[in-house]
């Protein structure tokens, strides 16, 4: 795999038609959106002489300080569903902005950023990995806590032919690690409150929703607010369909990017709050169904039969719009008075962290 610097920053969307349906769909919304956002070329991957870009958009107002809604998806290549349920979320929310008061006014003081395909090489050689072999969500500098030597799950250095490996030892992180991590510091890192969701597939039966950390099974520093959104969303949509909890409650890895970006943020100074969550939809709700799926490396981590797809691009826009809603009303669940965050943390140690 090599990598290119772009040759510029505009957008030539020519060079890229027909690559992949999901960088086809993010074409025709890019269209869509015209002067509404900005499109930027973070960089480009190379693979078997096909180049591909990787996209970022920002919408809303310029101040960077102001609440951010983010999402991210593609990290692995074989989950190609959550490319897909990022941009139905996008394709609804511009649709609105044609239309909706409401949406257009959220805009002028909030930011909406996204990077839809952040593996386009591995979605398009149909692997989970980027085109080196590297599991992209085991590649940040970050050692696991207590983690087995035989775990492979959590990530390994052994060889790139084995799934989950995180690069080689001492190395910088990979290409689209870094464009991501780069992105999410120019874009979110100067909001004084921002929300991103990063769309996977594949664990379990059940579509869950996970905070930090990945890396260990201590607590981290925003528990109470993240509890407290618990709470909302439990009493907003009572009957919603996540498992929300901490990722190390199903499994701890290595090199997670999300509890990396997460301790760059804690270091910078002022005010301000990063919540990174990962939305990890269940597969098995759609194999279990159709269980020939099983047979096909992409029928195991995507929805195949049409509706069960429809079904799966309409299930989660409630999710992200409530939490595009949260980033702009934070009094009540992220400018709580200390004393009140002590007994909320409480409540979520005994909730989460019961061992
Ligand atoms: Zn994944």
């Amino acid at each position: 795999m090599k990598l290119v610097k772009p040759r510029s920053t505009e957008l030539d969307v020519n060079r890229y038609l027909g690559l992949l349906p999901e960088l086809d769909e993010l074409f025709h919304l890019i269209e869509l959106m015209g002067d509404q956002g900005k499109v930027k070329l973070l960089g480009e991957v190379e693979n078997s002489n096909r180049v591909f870009p990787l996209i970022g958009l920002v919408l809303g107002t310029e101040d960077k300080t102001a609440p951010t809604f983010s999402l991210f998806s593609g990290v692995h290549g074989l989950e190609r569903i959550g490319s897909r349920v990022s941009l139905a979320y996008l394709r609804t929310f511009l649709q609105l902005l044609k239309w909706d008061r409401n949406t257009q006014e959220i805009l002028q003081r909030s930011r909406f950023v996204l990077l839809p395909v952040i593996n386009p090489v591995g979605m398009f050689l149909k692997r989970r990995s980027n085109g080196n072999g590297v599991d992209l969500m085991r590649n940040a500098p970050i050692q696991a806590e207590n983690l087995s030597r035989f775990s492979l799950y959590g990530g390994h250095r052994i060889s790139p032919r084995l799934p989950w490996y995180q690069g080689p030892s001492n190395a910088p992180m990979e290409y689209e690690a870094q464009v991501l991590c780069q992105f999410v510091k120019d874009e979110v890192f100067s909001s004084k409150l921002a929300i991103s969701v990063d769309v996977h597939s594949g664990y379990g039966a059940r579509d869950r929703f996970w905070f930090p950390y990945a890396k260990t099974r201590n607590p981290f520093k925003h528990l109470s607010e993240v509890f407290t959104l618990k709470s909302m969303l439990d009493q907003t949509y009572p009957n919603h369909i996540y498992k929300i909890e901490p990722q190390s409650n199903q499994y701890v890895t290595h090199g997670d990017l999300w509890d990396y970006l997460y301790e760059q943020h804690l270091n910078l100074e002022g005010n301000r709050l990063f919540l990174p969550f990962c939305l990890e939809m269940g597969s098995w709700l759609w194999v279990k169904k159709n269980f020939r799926q099983v047979f096909s490396i992409l029928g195991v981590f995507n929805p195949i039969a049409q509706h069960r797809l429809q079904r799966t691009l309409r299930r989660h826009i409630h999710l992200f719009d409530f939490l595009h809603r949260a980033v702009q009303s934070p009094l009540s669940w992220a400018g709580l008075p200390a004393t009140e965050k002590i007994l909320i943390r409480k409540k979520a140690l005994d909730l989460w962290y019961d061992d």
